[in-house]
């Protein structure tokens, strides 16, 4: 599968950090995991931390993926409003899926602070109404989240030209988020996972696989034998083929970002920016003070037509950038575009499905927040290998599409 147009930014600023041996033979472990981008990663590290052995595969370079790809914020605010995923699920389940992310980030602060140098900063998070008849559902959606205990703070169209310079009618500040270099997150997990006697092998590709008694037996594209008690699908966008089910909807998503400007971004210091229109564009810094721009997704993921028009996007996207930021010079001086998975209703799935039985686990960290979700997979399915339930075990697990 073709997953992104364009050589990735991530992967051009850090190179290949790390080169693991490809597997020559056979082996067992009680988890092979298949993927190595930030899912995989964060579920490799997860197992090692709990005692597990295991062995992580990929058939390309690690974080090659759609994780070379990502624009990398991390936000608790799903793609799905509080109010929305309410009605779908009630009150418990929509406050659940928006703590398990908040608490997520968190989460990934204290790992990306144990492992060093991954570009991580805490950052707020600005929803802002893309048209005037938006404005009552931000306000309403404000008072939900602040009646649930989230730190939202409603900015009228005064305070938001005055503190960001951005016209709209209402906005939504959030205290909690989050920005990250997920490249070096992934090679920096990884390295952790080898160090702590886990196995990683990049440009090993799995060719097949069947559930035996108590386990999965893998085999790879050369013949390699991998025996484990439980076996994770964490091969992405990729993971679909594996599914008769169609689970998600595949789009192709735009990127680029800027040459390091000089001074202060502005609002965009210290904060996430993206909006309440579908699909929506967003905007984030880096650690070396670039504007990084994304959006203007298709409807489908084509990726012919996707390289074609990764130049074309970028300047669109540059367009309404500027609109909202016009004392920025946001011209665009790298671009590029990837393959992006969406669930009908924004919350991802981890776990078993009854096509493979309880030894296969999916993870679909699928949607705006995949990153974030990778992380609440990552304690999903460790609590799963070790018999143990989480939280969210039910509500991201392919039983909720008896429910959408
Ligand atoms: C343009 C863009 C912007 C995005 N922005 C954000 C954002 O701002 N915030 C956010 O949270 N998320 C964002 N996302 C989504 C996020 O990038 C993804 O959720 C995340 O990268 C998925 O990671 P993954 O490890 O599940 O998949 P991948 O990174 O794709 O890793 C899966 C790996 O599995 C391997 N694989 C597949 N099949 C096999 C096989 N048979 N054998 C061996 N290996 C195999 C692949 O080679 C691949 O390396 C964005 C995505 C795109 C494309």
């Amino acid at each position: 599968m073709d997953l992104k147009s364009g050589y990735p930014f991530w992967a051009v600023r850090n190179g290949l950090m790390t080169a693991f041996p490809k597997l020559q033979q056979d082996v067992k472990c009680d988890v092979l995991i298949v993927g190595a981008g930030i899912t995989g990663a964060l579920i490799a590290n997860a197992m090692t931390s709990a005692g597990l052995k295991v062995c992580v595969v990929d058939k390309r370079d690690v974080a090659w993926g759609s994780t070379s790809a990502s624009t990398a914020l991390l936000q608790y605010e799903i793609d799905t409003e509080m109010q929305d995923l309410r009605e779908r699920y009630g009150d418990a389940d929509a406050v659940l899926a928006y703590r398990a992310c908040a608490a997520a980030i968190g989460k990934l602060q204290k790992l990306a602070g144990s492992l060093g140098g991954v570009d991580f900063q805490p950052m707020k998070s600005l929803y802002y109404a893309s048209h005037w008849y938006h404005r009552q559902r931000l306000v309403d959606e404000g008072e939900l989240r602040r009646q649930n205990g989230f730190k939202v703070t409603t900015l009228d169209r005064e305070t938001l030209k005055a503190c960001y310079g951005i016209t709209a009618s209402t906005a939504l500040l959030s205290e909690v988020g989050a920005e990250m270099d997920p490249y070096q997150m992934v090679h920096k997990l990884l390295r952790r996972v080898r160090r702590a006697g886990g196995q990683v092998h990049d440009h090993t590709g799995i060719a097949e696989f069947k559930t035996r008694r108590g386990g999965v037996v893998a085999t790879t594209g050369e013949g390699c034998r991998i025996d484990a008690r439980y076996l994770v699908m964490a091969a992405g966008y990729e993971n679909e083929r594996h599914l008769q089910q169609k689970v998600a909807r595949n789009r192709s998503s735009y990127a680029y970002i800027t040459d390091a400007l000089t001074g202060s971004l502005g609002g965009l210091d210290d904060t996430l920016v993206w909006e309440s229109a579908r699909p929506y564009i967003y905007m984030r810094r880096t650690g070396d003070n670039r504007v990084l721009i994304g959006g203007e997704d298709d409807d489908i993921d084509v990726p012919m037509r996707r390289d074609l028009l990764v130049l074309s996007k970028a300047k669109t996207l540059q367009r309404k950038a500027q609109k909202l930021l016009s004392n920025l010079d946001l011209t665009p001086a790298f671009a590029w575009a990837g393959t992006f998975a969406e669930t009908e209703d924004g919350l991802p799935f981890f776990g078993a499905h009854t096509q493979h039985g309880p030894r296969v686990l999916f993870a679909m960290a699928y949607g705006g927040n995949g990153i974030t979700y990778s992380q609440i997979g990552s304690e999903i399915l460790t609590a799963t290998v070790q018999g143990k339930s989480h939280a969210c075990s039910k509500l991201f697990s392919f039983e909720r599409l008896k429910r959408i």
